[in-house]
C-alpha cells in the first residue's frame, strides 16, 4: 500500500508528465467512488488520460510509488468491481475510437472506452453487430464488457464476451504492451505468461475437471479451462486456445486493456417475437428447458412484479401491453419473450407458431402474443432491457440487493431452484423479483434488504442458502456479472482452495505487485463487509429543512409486499430530500448519447460530473456529510450543478426517477440564502415583474431593444451583468397582451358560455410575443370555444419559474399562489386551463404540486394542458372538427424538453398533421442548449450552441425548405441563433391555416 505522502508526488508527477486531466478533490473522487454495485470507496485521485502514452505513464508512476491502479469504462458494474482505493484511470471520454473493420472477416478493433450501442451504429450500416447484447448496451464500454467477461440476452446463440473476443493488446504491470491472442502467434510476455498458465492447468487438471461449472454461464475467477474447456460452449469454434481469453473476465485485475480485437456476427434480417403468457411462475420455469428446443435466440422472464412496475411506469406502460394477451385480465404471474431471428421471414413466423403449438401441448392453450412488427419488438425489449432499473424505482430505504442475482443453474433445475430460492427468501422475510435469461438459467433475483440496518446479515444468510441450491444443482453463483466484491469470496467456494491457489498464481504472474484492482478476484474481501458499503449502519444524513416538500421520498418499504408507508413517515433528517437524492443507484442509463434528452450536459463534455449521476452523487455525498463541512452549500455541489439545464430529462428517463431540475432548485435555494443573489438572479427572477413596467413607460421598450443593436452596450451590460453580448435579448413590445382590447373578456358572462377554456397568458408570449396568444385565441375561437385571458389591473399573473430556476423559492410560491388563486375558480368547474409556453404551463403539473400550495394544486394540474395537448383531447372525442387550409411547406418539430419529460410532444405532431400536405415531423433531438436562461449567461454560451449544435441545428441546416415549429421561447431564440431561421409556435401555424382569415394585429 502506498505511504501516506505517494499522492501529492502521484498527483505532481501526473500533471507534469501526462497530458490527462486529475482529480484528487474529495468531490471528483467520490463521483467515481461507486459503481451499480451496494459498495463504496473512495479512490485515491481519478486521472483522465488523452494519450496511450498519459496511461503508460500512469501505469509506471503509480507501480513506483505502489499506488494501485483501477481502470473503469461506464462503472456499471454490479458487484463492486470498479470500487477501489487506487487511481482510478476513466476511458470512456477519450478511447472511445473504431480502430480498424475488416468486412471480410468480420472483425473489428476498438479502444477500450467505446461504448457498446456506438460501436453498433457504426457496425449497421454494414449488416453486422457485436452481438454481446447487455442490458446497458448504451453505457458499457467494451473494455468493461471484457473486463467482466459480460452477457447479453441472446447468449444461447453467440455466448458469453469471452466467446466473441479475438485480441487484447493490454499494458502489464510493468508497463510493457503485450499482445493477447491465437496462442501459436504469441510472444514475448505473452507468451510466457501463456506458457505458465498452460502448466498450472496441467497441474491442476483434475481439479479443473471436478469443480470447474459445466454451465454456460460461469464468469468467476481466470479462465484457467481455456486450455481444456468446461462450458457447454467451447471458447472457440476449432478447438484453439486464446490467450485474450484469460483476460476477459479479468476485472481489471490483470492488465490494463488497450485495444481489444472482436469478431463480428452478421444482423439478421428478420425477427419475430412470442411472448407467452403464464398464470403461474413455477411452469413458466419448468417451460424454459423445452422452448429452448425450438431454436430460439433469446428466451427472457419478467416476472408479474417487474410487469406491474412496468405498467405504472408512464414510459413503459403502453408497451409492455402489447406483450399481454389481455389487458384488462390480472396481470400474468410471468411472460417469457422468445426471440426467433434469421434471414427469412416465413420459416420465423413458422418457428412462433410451433411454440403457439408447443405452449398448447404443455397446457397453456392461447398463452402466446405473437410480435411480428419489429418496432414493437423493439419497445417491448426495451422494457426488458430496462428490468432491473424498473425495479430499483422502490422508494425507501429498502432495495432490490445485487449479490446472487446470476447464479446460472442447469435448465432441468430452474423450476426447482426458483422454488427453493423464493422459499429462502420469504424464511428471511423478504421476497425477489425474477427476470431476465431464461434460456441459459441464468435469473436475475434482488431481494429487498435495508443495508443500513439488518441487510448485512440477511445478505450472507441468503446468499449461503443460495450456494448450497447452486452446488446441488451443479451450477455457477456468477454468472453474468462478475465477482467484484459481493462474489469475491465465493470465487475460492465455487472452485475449491486448491484452484484457488492456482488462481492467485495466475494473479501473481501477470502482477506481481498486485498494482492492477487488489482485492478482486484473489485475496478478496468479506461481501458483508460494512466498511466498503454505500449506505452501512454509519450513513447518517445531515437534518436539513427543504424548500419544497420531498415528503414523497420520505417513505419506508415493506421488503415483503412492497407496499410504501404514507408519506413523510421515512425519518429522513433531510425531510425526504437526501432518500429522493438517493434514489440513483449507479445504474449509468444518464449516460447515454443517443435516444431521448438525459443528459444534454453529459454528452456534450462527456463529464462524470455534468451527468445526472454524478450530480446525484455529489449531492448525496455533500448530505451525508462526507465531503467537506456544509459541501452541500459549497462550491462542489455547486460546480456539479452548473450545466445542469433543467431539461427534466430525467425525470422521465432516469428508471428510478431521480429529477434533478427539482434538486436543482431546492439546492439552489439554499445556495443562494448563504451566498446571495447576482444581479444577473434578480434580473431575470424578477422580468415578469418589471416587464410590466418597461411594457407601460412610454418609449422604454424600444430604448431597452438599443442593446442589442450596439455591441459595445450589448459588452458593458455583460461585464455589469453576466448576460452574454453574443445573444440577442427577446425584444421587448409595449403592445403586450395585456394591452390588447381584444384579449380582455368579462369573466361572469364567460363561465356561462359555451365551450369555455382559459388561455394562461404567460410572461415570455404576453410581453414578447403575444400574437402568439393571439392566435390561439383566434383559433379556439374559430372552432366554438369561449375563450378568457385572465388580466389584472397591473401586471399579469406568473407561475414563478423565473423565482424557481433562481433559488426564490418565496417569491415563486407567493407568485405561483396567486396565479392558482385566479385559476382554481376555473378548473373546480373543470374548465380547461391551457398555456402555450411549455416549462410554464408544465410547472403548474410538476413544482405546483411540491410548493405547498395545498389540494388546489392537484386540481390544477388535472385541468391544465398545452395548447396542442387539449386540441388533440377535443380533436378526439370530436369537439374540435378544424378545417384547416393545405400546407404551402411540410414542417418540421423542434419538441422543448419539458414537452419531451411529459410526453406531451406528439400531440403537436397529431394537431399539425391535420393540416394537408404539412407532414410534420419530429427532429429527434436531447435539449436545445438555450434551456431558458441557461444559454444567455455568459459562461454557459458556449456550452450551449453545442448542445444545439449535437443534433438540433444540423437537422434544421439540413431542412432548408420546411417550416420549423418549437412552442418553446427559448428553443425559437436558440434556433435563430444558430441557424439565423424563425421557427414559430404551433398557435401562429395553425391560426395561418384557419380557413377564414383572422388578423392578429391590434
Ligand atoms: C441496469 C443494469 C443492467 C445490466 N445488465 C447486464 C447484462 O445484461 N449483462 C451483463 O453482462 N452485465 C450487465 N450489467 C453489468 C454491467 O453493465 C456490465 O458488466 C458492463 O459490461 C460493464 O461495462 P462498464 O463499461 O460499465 O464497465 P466498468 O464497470 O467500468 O468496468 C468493469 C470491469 O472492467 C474493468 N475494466 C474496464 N476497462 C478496462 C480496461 N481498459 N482494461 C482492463 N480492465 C478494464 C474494470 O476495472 C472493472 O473491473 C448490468 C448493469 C446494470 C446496472
Ligand atoms: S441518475 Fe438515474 S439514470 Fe443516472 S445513474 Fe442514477 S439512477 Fe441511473
Ligand atoms: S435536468 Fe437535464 S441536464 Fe439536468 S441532470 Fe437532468 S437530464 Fe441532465
Amino acid at each position: 500500500m502506498n505511504k501516506p505522502n505517494e499522492i501529492p508526488i502521484l498527483t505532481a508527477r501526473l500533471l507534469q508528465q501526462t497530458s490527462g486531466q486529475l482529480f484528487t478533490d474529495s468531490a471528483s473522487r467520490g463521483r467515481y467512488a461507486t459503481d451499480a454495485s451496494i459498495y463504496q470507496t473512495m479512490p485515491k485521485a481519478v486521472f483522465i488520460p488523452k494519450t496511450a502514452d498519459d496511461v503508460v505513464a500512469a501505469i509506471g508512476i503509480a507501480a513506483e510509488l505502489s499506488v494501485p491502479i483501477l481502470a473503469r469504462g461506464g462503472g456499471t458494474s454490479q458487484c463492486g468491481q470498479t470500487t477501489g482505493a487506487a487511481l482510478v484511470i476513466d476511458n470512456s471520454p477519450h478511447f472511445r475510437k473504431l480502430l480498424h473493420l475488416d468486412l471480410e472477416e468480420k472483425t473489428v478493433e476498438v479502444e477500450p472506452g467505446m461504448v457498446l450501442d456506438h460501436l453498433n451504429q457504426l457496425l449497421k450500416p454494414h449488416q453486422l453487430w457485436f452481438p454481446v447484447d447487455v442490458s446497458t448496451s448504451g453505457q458499457a464500454t467494451i473494455g468493461g464488457m471484457a473486463g467482466n467477461n459480460s452477457c447479453g440476452s441472446r447468449s444461447i446463440q453467440y455466448g458469453n464476451m469471452v466467446h466473441n473476443v479475438l485480441g487484447i493488446d493490454a499494458w502489464l504491470a510493468d508497463g510493457t504492451l503485450a499482445q493477447f491472442g491465437k496462442i501459436g502467434h504469441a510472444q514475448g510476455r505473452a507468451l510466457e505468461l501463456g506458457n505458465f498458465v498452460q502448466s498450472l492447468a496441467k497441474k491442476y487438471q483434475s481439479e479443473i475437471i471436478t469443480h470447474w461449472p459445466k454451465v454456460l454461464r460461469r464468469v468467476a475467477g481466470y479462465n484457467l479451462d481455456i486450455f481444456d474447456n468446461q462450458s457447454e460452449k467451447p471458447y472457440t469454434t476449432d478447438g484453439h486456445v486464446n490467450l485474450a481469453h484469460l483476460l476477459v473476465g479479468s476485472e481489471g485485475t490483470l492488465g490494463y486493456f488497450k485495444k481489444l480485437k472482436l469478431q463480428l456476427s452478421p444482423l439478421p434480417s428478420h425477427k419475430v417475437l412470442g411472448v407467452i403468457n403464464f398464470a403461474n411462475f413455477h411452469q413458466a420455469m419448468q417451460s424454459a428447458q423445452h422452448i429452448v428446443k425450438l431454436g430460439p435466440c433469446a428466451v427472457e422472464l419478467v416476472d408479474r412484479t417487474m410487469i406491474d412496475l412496468a405498467r405504472h411506469n408512464p414510459v413503459f406502460k403502453e408497451v409492455i401491453e402489447t406483450g399481454l394477451i389481455d389487458k384488462n385480465a390480472p396481470t400474468p404471474e410471468a411472460i417469457l419473450l422468445v426471440e426467433f431471428a434469421g434471414d427469412e421471414l416465413k420459416p420465423l413466423i413458422q418457428k412462433v407458431n410451433d411454440l403457439t403449438v408447443l405452449m398448447s401441448d404443455l397446457g397453456h392453450p392461447n398463452s402466446v402474443v405473437q410480435l411480428i412488427d419489429p418496432s414493437a419488438q423493439k419497445n417491448l425489449w426495451e422494457v426488458r432491457k430496462a428490468g432491473l432499473n424498473i425495479m430499483m424505482s422502490l422508494k425507501g430505504d429498502g432495495k432490490p440487493v445485487s449479490f446472487i442475482e446470476d447464479c446460472a443453474v442447469p435448465l432441468e433445475h430452474l423450476a426447482e431452484y426458483t422454488d427453493a430460492l423464493t422459499e429462502v427468501f420469504t424464511q428471511h422475510g423478504t421476497r425477489g423479483t425474477w427476470y431476465a435469461h431464461a434460456s441459459v438459467g441464468t435469473l436475475h433475483v434482488r431481494p429487498i434488504l435495508d443495508m443500513r440496518r439488518d441487510g448485512a446479515a440477511k445478505m450472507r444468510a441468503i446468499a449461503e442458502e443460495a450456494a448450497v441450491l447452486v452446488k446441488r444443482f451443479k451450477g455457477a453463483f456468477s454468472g453474468e456479472h462478475g465477482d467484484g466484491i459481493s462474489r469475491g469470496e465465493w470465487v475460492q467456494w465455487q472452485f475449491g482452495p486448491k484452484l484457488n491457489e492456482a488462481l492467485i498464481a495466475i494473479k501473481n504472474a501477470f502482477d506481481p505487485n498486485q498494482l492492477f484492482n487488489p482485492g478482486k478476484i484473489v485475496h478478496t474481501p468479506k461481501m458483508d463487509d460494512q466498511s466498503l458499503f454505500r449506505f452501512s449502519p454509519q450513513y447518517q444524513v445531515i437534518p436539513l429543512k427543504t424548500s419544497l416538500d420531498w415528503s414523497a421520498w420520505n417513505v419506508q418499504n415493506n421488503p415483503m409486499t412492497e407496499e410504501v408507508s404514507s408519506a413523510g413517515t421515512g425519518q429522513d433528517p433531510a425531510q425526504g430530500f437526501a432518500k429522493a437524492v438517493e434514489m440513483c443507484n449507479n445504474n449509468g442509463h444518464c449516460r447515454k448519447f443517443d435516444t431521448g434528452t438525459m443528459c444534454p450536459s453529459y454528452r456534450v463534455t462527456r463529464d462524470e460530473q455534468h451527468v445526472t449521476r454524478g450530480r446525484a452523487n455529489t449531492l448525496r455525498l455533500a448530505l451525508s456529510n462526507q465531503l467537506d463541512t456544509d459541501a452541500f452549500i459549497g462550491g462542489a455541489v455547486k460546480e456539479a450543478m452548473d450545466l445542469c439545464v433543467s431539461c427534466k430529462g430525467c425525470k422521465r428517463e432516469c428508471p428510478t426517477g431521480v429529477d434533478m431540475a427539482k434538486m436543482k432548485i431546492e439546492f439552489l435555494s439554499h445556495y443562494k440564502a448563504k451566498h446571495g443573489f447576482t444581479l444577473r438572479d434578480r434580473l431575470i427572477a424578477h422580468l415578469p415583474q418589471y416587464a410590466s413596467w418597461i411594457s407601460r413607460i412610454p418609449f422604454l421598450a424600444s430604448l431597452m431593444n438599443v442593446r442589442n443593436r450596439i455591441p459595445i452596450l450589448a459588452k458593458l451590460i455583460e461585464k455589469m451583468t453576466g448576460i452574454s453580448a453574443s445573444r440577442t435579448l427577446p425584444k421587448w413590445r409595449s403592445d403586450t397582451i395585456w394591452k390588447n382590447p381584444i384579449a380582455k373578456s368579462p369573466q361572469d358572462l364567460f363561465i356561462q358560455s359555451k365551450k369555455p377554456v382559459v388561455l394562461w397568458a404567460d410572461t415570455f408570449n404576453g410581453y414578447f410575443e403575444p400574437e402568439n396568444i393571439l392566435a390561439a385565441k383566434n383559433v379556439l375561437e374559430a372552432n366554438g370555444y369561449s375563450v378568457h385571458i385572465p388580466m389584472k389591473s397591473q401586471g399579469h399573473y406568473c407561475c414563478g419559474r423565473t423565482f424557481l430556476s433562481s433559488g426564490m423559492i418565496d417569491k415563486a410560491t407567493a407568485s405561483a399562489q396567486e396565479l392558482l388563486e385566479v385559476l382554481l375558480p376555473f378548473a373546480t368547474q373543470e374548465i380547461p386551463i391551457i398555456g402555450l409556453e411549455p416549462s410554464c404551463l408544465l410547472s403548474l403539473r410538476d413544482e405546483f404540486l411540491v410548493m405547498g400550495l395545498g389540494d388546489g394544486a392537484q386540481i390544477i394540474e388535472r385541468n391544465s394542458f398545452t395548447f396542442e395537448e387539449f386540441l388533440l383531447k377535443e380533436y378526439q372525442c370530436g369537439d374540435f372538427k378544424p378545417n384547416f387550409t393545405p400546407a404551402a411547406q411540410e414542417m418540421l418539430i423542434h419538441g422543448h424538453c419539458h414537452q419531451k419529460a411529459f410526453d406531451v410532444v406528439t400531440p403537436m405532431q397529431t394537431i399539425l398533421g391535420l393540416i394537408p400536405n404539412a407532414n410534420p415531423q419530429i427532429i429527434e433531438t436531447s435539449c436545445c442548449g438555450m434551456a431558458g436562461n441557461f444559454g444567455y449567461e455568459v459562461e454557459h454560451q458556449e456550452i450551449s450552441m453545442q448542445m444545439a449544435e449535437l443534433q438540433l441545428l444540423p437537422a434544421i441546416r439540413k431542412a432548408a425548405d420546411k417550416l420549423i415549429v418549437a412552442d418553446g421561447t427559448s428553443c425559437r431564440h436558440q434556433i435563430l441563433d444558430g441557424t439565423n431561421r424563425h421557427a414559430i409556435h404551433l398557435a401562429v401555424v395553425l391560426e395561418k391555416h384557419l380557413p377564414t382569415k383572422i388578423t392578429t394585429s391590434q
